[in-house]
């Protein structure tokens, strides 16, 4: 007996296994030593209860003795499901009558996760090349590792919006996609509409050159998750090849429901292969189809939101107190997670933990995060999501767990 090698490689990797992990020694930590004095910070779980009307939906549609309510379906989902997701994305892009989505441009997927997989799976070639701006949602490497393709990581700018350039530099004959993800997890990091344009730009340009236009991916779970009244750039009206794919996790605080959906913009050049082929795989990847309730029940509660405003008051505490302890971060214009940078430390004498980047010092942030267990603070460290020096928090926690972790997070930080 023996697994494959590709898997053992990738389950071992220190970056992206530490996340689950950290999760996992969270629970052993609030077993020992009590729900309160454990701040686990680790995972992008949200906290929030679901809207209320999902409940009203979920009874309804329970109480609703529709025949088909647990058969199987088209393998891209209901059609009164698909019509609904057009309808969310046509909404959000802003997306005029000529250049709107109809539900032959949707499939419903296993959450964002299993959208990513069922167009990798639909679109990459052994070895071919997807880009994606560091920092980046550590399980992509996975993603794209399962269907023979390579993840090429490109540095952004040191605020970390896109670095154009770099991934002008980064294109080849073998690039099938560019990924992004804003707002980012980790960075919380919003895209600006110039960013994209110039992006597509870049990419037409070297589709003319190579006969071959990468699509451009937008994965975007936390598009209505933003803070200080920023919006999220709508990617159809400014490239032809785009796809997003999202998922109602975050938004709608139905992580485990695993319901989501891949959208192709209308003017995309195989439209109508690409969305046959992500059915395709969606089916022999052995999902079939994305969960058939909550497929009725997102058709019936797309335009609901949680109430946001609570991330915004986290937020703020989360900046506050971090700032507090002396560390640095990155201001959160998204999504719900702090990217900070892992101090550099005073009490080692020996440097030992003090890794060179180029003209810069970073702290090797794997020792920080040890560090920080010590306090039994729990963050991830950056080098999963490609940022050596940085860990994440994740704060889509109590606000008791972020304010009755400050001192410990400055002693910490004294400490280190
Ligand atoms: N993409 C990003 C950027 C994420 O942060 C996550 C989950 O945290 C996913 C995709 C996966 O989302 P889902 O749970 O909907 O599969």
């Amino acid at each position: 007996m023996a697994i494959a090698k590709l898997i053992k490689e990738l389950m071992n990797s220190k970056g992206s296994s530490v996340i689950r992990k950290m999760f996992e020694e969270g629970i052993q930590l609030k077993a020992k030593f009590g729900e309160d004095k454990v701040y686990d910070f680790s995972l992008g779980n949200p906290d929030m209860p679901p809207p209320e009307k999902i409940y009203q939906v979920v009874n309804e549609i329970a109480k609703d003795n529709a025949k088909d309510r647990h058969a199987y379906m088209p393998n891209a989902g209901y059609t009164e499901t698909r019509k609904a997701m057009a309808d969310k994305v046509n909404f959000e892009q802003g997306l005029s009558e000529t250049n709107a989505l109809n539900e032959n441009h949707v499939v419903m997927s296993v959450g964002a996760a299993g959208a990513l997989n069922s167009v990798f799976k639909a679109i990459l070639n052994s070895d071919d090349e997807v880009i994606v701006p560091a920092p980046f949602f550590a399980e992509y490497r996975n993603y794209v590792a399962n269907y023979g393709g390579k993840l090429i990581t490109v540095k952004s700018k040191k605020d970390f919006s896109l670095d154009i350039e770099n991934i002008k530099n980064a294109l080849s004959d073998k690039t099938a996609a560019v990924l992004i993800n804003s707002p980012n997890n980790p960075s919380g990091k919003i895209y600006s509409e110039e960013e994209i344009a110039e992006l597509a730009s870049v990419l037409n340009q070297h589709g003319k050159n190579t006969g071959r236009t990468p699509y451009l991916i937008c994965d975007e779970p936390y598009r209505a998750i933003t803070y200080n009244g920023k919006i999220v750039a709508s990617v159809f009206p400014l490239y032809d090849n785009a796809i997003v794919v999202t998922s109602f996790a975050k938004n709608l605080s139905l992580p485990g429901e695993r319901i989501g959906f891949i959208a192709v913009n209308p003017k995309c050049e195989d439209a109508k292969e690409f969305i046959a082929a992500c059915t395709f795989t969606t089916r022999t990847l052995g999902y079939v189809n994305a969960p058939a309730f909550f497929q009725k029940v997102v058709a019936k509660c797309w335009n609901t939101d949680v109430d946001y405003s609570i991330y915004t008051k986290r937020c703020k505490m989360i900046t506050d107190v971090v700032k507090n302890a002396g560390i640095e971060f990155v201001e959160p214009e998204g999504a719900f997670y702090l990217f900070c940078k892992a101090p550099l430390p005073t009490l080692d004498e020996n440097k030992q933990h003090i890794l060179k980047d180029g003209e810069d010092e970073l702290c090797d942030e794997f020792a920080f995060c040890d560090h920080l267990k010590k306090f039994n603070i729990l963050c991830a460290p950056g080098s999963g999501f490609g940022c050596p020096g940085y860990f994440r928090m994740a704060f889509c926690v109590s606000e008791k767990t972020i304010t009755n972790c400050a001192d410990s997070l400055k002693e910490a930080k004294n400490t280190w």
